[in-house]
């Protein structure tokens, strides 16, 4: 079984995404923002990150900074999670260090692709 680390500051939001990666197979894990995130990777050993762009105490550019500094996390994909759904702001994702993007409302398709893309 896959494991996927959520980073996301809206509990609705972090239920929707559980609920749709449990359907799915995968077990889920959940940190309510960036640095809470960074503190569970070793702990929860994920295959995946989901991470959400806009949170508070540190957003999703801040944690991917972070976690592309750390060499022992190497490898491991990190999906951004966004509403910021305009034009430009894929690259900009692209460019921080994400390996994919995903919009909001999470799509269950868009998802899955996502997901078979990067864990192969
Ligand atoms: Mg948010």
């Amino acid at each position: 079984m896959k494991t996927v680390l959520i980073a996301e500051d809206n509990p609705v939001n972090r239920e929707l995404l559980r609920e749709l990666l449990e359907a799915r197979g995968y077990s889920v894990s959940e940190a309510c923002n960036g640095q809470e995130a960074l503190e569970k990777i070793d702990e929860v050993k994920p295959d995946i990150l989901l991470v959400d762009i806009g949170m508070p105490v540190l957003d999703g550019y801040g944690f991917v900074r972070k976690f592309r500094e750390n060499p022992k996390w190497q490898g491991l994909p990190v999906l951004a999670v966004t509403a910021y759904a305009m034009q430009g702001d894929k690259q900009k994702i692209l460019d921080a260090g994400f390996d994919g993007y995903l919009s909001k409302p999470i799509d269950s398709v868009p998802l899955e692709k996502e997901l078979a893309r990067l864990l192969a």
